[in-house]
């Protein structure tokens, strides 16, 4: 195998030597170096309390805890493991904290964790010293616990050597040595070190070892306070069980998200004369840190020494005291026997940074890793490096996924202390996030902003929802289009003009701004080879052609999806999801000329660049006929076909493709010319009753239409035939990626299917358990309400064995919506709109 080097021996680098030998990887080729004592490293996990929260939102992060807790679990020494499991108990003290923890109920069950909404008493019975006046109710998932972090990073070391793994300690990495684009190993002060792949799992010193390397890492390593109070006499004196005799804790981990804090017991081991209350905060100012300013190879490190502790400021701590001692009125006669400023590393959005350097082959990061998430992280790292794909999907947590102006060093100084302030909020899947904002706008950004737009920001871009001028148009609505009502949640930053957008389409025109939606050129003599390769379908058609097709992965499931242009003979355009994918074309295509020197290809993001208006509704032809002399009719413009045109004199391509299931248009024009296309087209629409129509109509129609979209409804998990779009690959083509897999592929267990709800109004978002018979057997990957339809649409993961009409039943904080299995597609199955 070649040859690793992993650049820290925290939890996250020892999980990882441990996870590529347990995948065959020889130990004697695998290198970890650290620049702490191996017995005490003085990284964030040196300290770490390691309350391991399993639930959130995101079905990978989930996953990659409960992976986490199993491992440690297992890891055992002396007959104890390195897992805690007390359980692990949230506090509601407000009324919209408890509908939070009802959707937290909803993601456990979703993922298949066994959680419990219980009331004020029960929170009481598992946590006796709890203020009975503040509590309302909680969440108690019953797994979770105190990982025992330090003990793990030793138990793996010592797994490891046994392997075989080299251990260098009080060493630090001072160079990366690289050839070519290539790693080629890293400088120590005493020596060089030959290497094909390089780790770097340097926690909070990320950025700086990134910078080594010539690769942007983008995480902020920010000050969290942690505290043990004095001895607690309250938690003396209870009979000694089996936890709190080897693991120094017995009551469940606590978290009082209302106020940003979290709670532990430390008892003395096999002595519980002494019990501590750990209490952790990010009730204070978010006070980010400068990586470059801690101690490289610290001479000295020991409990109190450590690298990633900063002095404890006691003043930001003032507040979150207070608040300790009224929820927990224990605590009152205490005092403050420990506290310190630990450091760890925040990104943008939360997720951890996983995978390749887009810009330097072989060298790979695991960073901004909890150590909730260590072992799952470890674990998909050592996927990738062995087999080239996770089991898990990572698009969120790859270090490609975010945009060139998401890795300014102002960008992720902001949005790192965002997401220090952020990180107990409740946080609405569509919230207006703070700064950075206005980043990324496309040129009809001022008349958008004219008609009342509502924006939202995703990869740097303000992305209109609504318009609010739209609004005027609701009198006029036709009852079969009124809106219906919603809950408060499901109602937060959504406006019902949304209805007048959506009725426009159908029944008149509307045109959608989609310039932010990704678009890259394909070009050069190697781009038929490059696209033939990697995609289902055959996309070698003649310039002029569009292609609805797949990127596989080599396990045979869904990499992305994607509409492949063909330009011209060299040239193409590929829609795909994101930057991940970009990173994705641009390594498959070096690997290619490396292979094969004349077939280059070259791949650019085109998105900026341009801008992109999409014309769509029964009208659209008249519409565009109106600023534009070239043919438009079905013969010389055909569906899935793409022209070059003029549209008062503004050069365009227009695409004959329809995301929402109607006639249209996507029309892309060079961004210097945007204003005046967006102007032209506007007041040529105004006689057909035009609007200008936003992101929430558009997933209700798209939805409504049958349209996946990738990220939400499939991922890399899915193949394409248990995601119900078979129409996309073609069977008869030979030597794609994934080919083979893909035939090997068993029957599927499950499937993407689509509900109706069955009230006609009940709104779900995303995420919800889905019950059939009972019992939570899938759960809803997205959601909207069906304008056309007149009902909220829902895709969900389902067992095979739940087929078309079946009922079920969706948890929505904490009530159950009764919904049916439906036939898709509900809107236009014939295509005859999109055709006409
Ligand atoms: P580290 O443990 O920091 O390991 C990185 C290692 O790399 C270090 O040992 C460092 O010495 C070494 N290194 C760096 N640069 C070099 C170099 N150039 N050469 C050689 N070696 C190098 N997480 C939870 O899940 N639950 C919690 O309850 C929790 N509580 C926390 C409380 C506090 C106060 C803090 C600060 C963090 C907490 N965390 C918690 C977060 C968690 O501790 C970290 O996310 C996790 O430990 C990071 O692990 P790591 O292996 O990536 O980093």
């Amino acid at each position: 195998s070649k040859t690793v080097v992993i650049i820290g021996a925290g939890i996250v680098g020892v999980n990882v030597a441990d996870e590529l030998v347990a995948r065959g990887w020889r130990g004697k080729d695998v290198t970890v170096i650290e620049q702490g004592p191996l017995n005490m490293p003085g990284g964030s996990t040196s300290h770490a309390p390691g309350l391991v929260f399993k639930t959130t939102p995101s079905k990978t992060m989930s996953m990659f805890a409960v992976y986490t807790m199993e491992k440690l679990l297992g890891l055992k020494k002396d007959g104890v493991s390195c897992f805690n499991q007390l359980g692990g108990l949230e506090i509601a003290t407000t009324p919209e904290r408890l509908d939070e923890l009802r959707r937290k109920h909803g993601y456990a069950l979703a993922w298949g964790i066994d959680a419990h909404i219980i009331n004020a008493d029960e929170c009481l019975k598992l946590w006796p010293h709890l203020n009975s006046k503040a509590v309302l109710g909680g969440l108690h998932i019953p797994s979770d616990g105190l990982a025992l972090a330090a003990r793990a990073v030793q138990i793996l070391i010592e797994r490891t050597k046994k392997a075989g793994v080299n251990y260098l300690e009080s060493t630090p990495v001072t160079g990366i040595k690289k050839t070519n684009g290539r790693v080629t190993g890293v400088t120590t002060p005493r020596r060089t070190i030959s290497s094909d792949i390089v780790i770097c799992c340097a926690g909070l010193w990320g950025v700086e070892v990134g910078k080594l390397a010539g690769v942007t890492i983008p995480i902020l390593p920010l000050e969290h306070q942690y505290v043990k109070t004095t001895s607690v006499s309250a938690l003396r004196g209870r009979p000694v069980n089996k936890h709190m005799n080897a693991m120094n804790a017995e009551y469940p981990i606590l978290r009082y998200q209302d106020r940003d804090l979290y709670y532990r017991e430390h008892g003395e081991q096999a002595r519980l004369s002494r019990i501590w209350l750990g209490i952790g905060s990010y009730h204070h100012r978010p006070m980010p840190i400068d990586a470059a300013t801690l101690e490289l190879g610290p001479k000295h490190v020991d409990e109190k020494h450590m690298p990633s502790r900063r002095d404890f400021t006691p003043e930001d701590f003032d507040e979150a005291w207070a608040l300790s001692k009224e929820i927990l009125p224990m605590i009152q006669d205490c005092g403050i026997e420990d506290g310190f400023n630990g450091i760890f590393s925040f990104t943008r959005d939360g997720g951890p940074l996983i995978g390749e350097a887009p810009n330097l082959e072989g060298f790979w990061v695991a960073e901004a890793v909890w150590v909730t998430h260590s072992a799952g992280v470890a674990k998909a790292l050592a996927e990738l490096l062995t087999t080239g794909v996770s089991s898990l999907d990572l698009a969120n947590c790859l270090l490609t996924r975010f945009e060139e102006v998401q890795l300014s060093p102002a960008y992720t100084h902001a949005s790192g202390q965002q997401s220090f302030a952020e990180v107990y909020q409740i946080l609405h899947p569509y919230r207006q996030t703070s700064a950075p904002r206005d980043l990324r706008l496309s040129p009809f950004y001022p008349r958008q902003k004219e008609l009342g737009g509502i924006f939202l920001e995703n990869a740097g871009w303000e992305r209109p929802y609504t318009y609010e001028a739209n609004a005027k148009l609701l009198r006029s609505l036709p009852k079969e289009w009124q809106p219906v009502d919603r809950d408060a949640w499901s109602a937060m930053n959504y406006s019902n003009v949304a209805s007048v957008e959506a009725w426009k389409t159908r029944t008149a025109v509307a045109m959608y701004d989609i310039s932010a939606f990704h678009r890259f050129e394909v070009s050069g003599p190697g781009a038929v080879r490059l696209l033939q390769r990697l995609t289902t379908k055959n996309i070698d058609g003649e310039p002029g052609t569009i292609t609805y097709t797949l990127f596989l992965t080599e396990r045979g499931t869904i990499r992305t999806d994607a509409l492949v242009v063909r330009i011209s003979d060299d040239v193409f355009w590929v829609k795909a999801n994101n930057a991940n994918d970009l990173a994705f074309l641009q390594k498959a295509a070096r690997h290619q000329q490396k292979q094969i020197p004349n077939q280059w290809v070259s791949i650019r993001d085109i998105t900026g660049g341009n801008c992109a208006i999409s014309l769509w509704g029964p009208l659209a032809r008249e519409v565009i006929t109106s600023v534009s002399a070239d043919d438009f009719s079905n013969k010389s413009f055909p569906f899935y076909t793409v022209k070059k045109a003029n549209i008062i004199g503004i050069p365009v391509t227009l695409l004959r493709v329809s995301e929402v299931g109607e006639l249209g248009w996507e029309i892309v024009a060079s961004a210097e010319y945007g204003l005046r296309l967006w102007d032209a087209l506007y007041s040529a629409g105004q006689p057909h009753g035009l609007v200008a129509a936003g992101r929430s109509a558009y997933d209700g129609l798209r939805i409504e239409k049958g349209f996946r979209t990738w990220g939400a409804d499939m991922d890399s998990e899915h193949d394409p035939f248990e995601a119900g779009i078979d129409h996309a690959v073609q069977l008869d083509k030979k030597g794609f990626v994934g080919e083979a897999a893909l035939r090997r592929r068993a029957k599927p267990a499950k499937r993407l299917r689509c509900l109706t709800v069955d009230d006609g109004h009940s709104m779900v978002l995303g995420h919800e358990p889905v019950f059939h018979e009972g019992k939570p057997v899938g759960y809803v990957t997205s959601a909207a309400f069906g304008y056309t339809i007149r009902k909220p649409v829902a895709y969900a993961w389902l067992p095979s064995h739940v087929g078309e009409g079946d009922a079920v039943e969706i948890q929505y904080i904490g009530t159950k919506i009764k919904a049916t299995v439906a036939a898709e597609p509900l809107f236009d199955p014939d295509m005859s709109r999109s055709l006409s």
